[in-house]
């Protein structure tokens, strides 16, 4: 079947000395992996355009019950190389697409694929103004699109509301323990637990970053990659 649809580039791979292999966001077929052959040819029809964080419309050569398609053609719609250009934004970018390609569905996913782009497209046009910072609130979207939110309203242990006070955050269970339930006493000042909140229903907030990329790097080693530290997760903690 020869299907042409709007898709992402999450990854890429050298296969053989002149091919790539793409991992990609697809929105009409959800996630998939195609071979583009030529791909590192000097004179490829590409043209050095499959990277990471470009989108385009992707032929491809699909065949039932096989992993790895064929890209037939990429026809640009945005590229984004801009965000290369920022470390920090980089970094960012990188853990949206590591967390699509490591927890999609196997099927076509509307909420997911617009969480994807609105991400990209932010990080892109904060890169292109100079700025190197923010963006988290975008990860914290695709976690919530991906189902997994934090309990940050109530207390995960006694069901209690928390409002405008200190409290624990608790990644390992999921969300906040009030002042009577915190092992260890409550680690996060009012402000900072209003900032937790904030980018964890996706607001851009200004205060900088560091403790921000630990709390989202836990959350996310503990509830999505069972443990495992997915490769942008450690960078994702250095943020300054
Ligand atoms: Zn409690």
């Amino acid at each position: 079947m020869l299907a042409t649809t709007r898709a992402v580039i999450l990854q890429t791979y050298r296969y053989s000395d002149t091919s790539k292999i793409l991992r990609l966001m697809t929105f009409e077929h959800g996630p998939c992996s195609a071979v583009a052959r030529g791909a590192l040819r000097p004179k490829s029809r590409y043209g050095g355009m499959l990277e990471p964080f470009v989108e385009g419309d992707a032929t491809l050569y699909m065949k039932e019950g096989r992993e790895l398609h064929t890209l037939s053609a990429f026809e640009l719609v945005r590229e984004r190389r801009d965000i290369g250009h920022a470390l920090g934004l980089y970094t960012v970018a990188s853990v949206l697409c590591e967390l699509v390609m490591r927890l999609a569905p196997e099927h076509r996913d509307d909420d997911l694929y617009r969480a994807l782009v609105r991400g990209l497209d932010v990080l892109h046009a904060r890169a292109r103004s100079g700025d190197d910072g923010g963006g988290l609130e975008h990860v914290w979207s695709l976690v919530s699109t991906l189902g997994f939110q934090p309990q940050l309203e109530s207390c995960v242990s006694c069901g209690r509301g928390i409002g405008e006070e200190r409290a624990r955050f608790d990644f390992s269970a999921g969300g906040l323990h009030c002042s009577a339930c915190a092992p260890g006493g409550p680690g996060l000042e009012v402000d900072e637990l209003r900032t937790l909140r904030a980018l964890a229903s996706g607001q851009p907030v200004t205060a900088s970053a560091g403790q921000q990329g630990r709390w989202l790097a836990d959350f996310i080693r503990y509830h999505m990659s069972e443990g495992a530290n997915l490769k942008s997760l450690p960078f994702l903690r250095e943020l300054a």
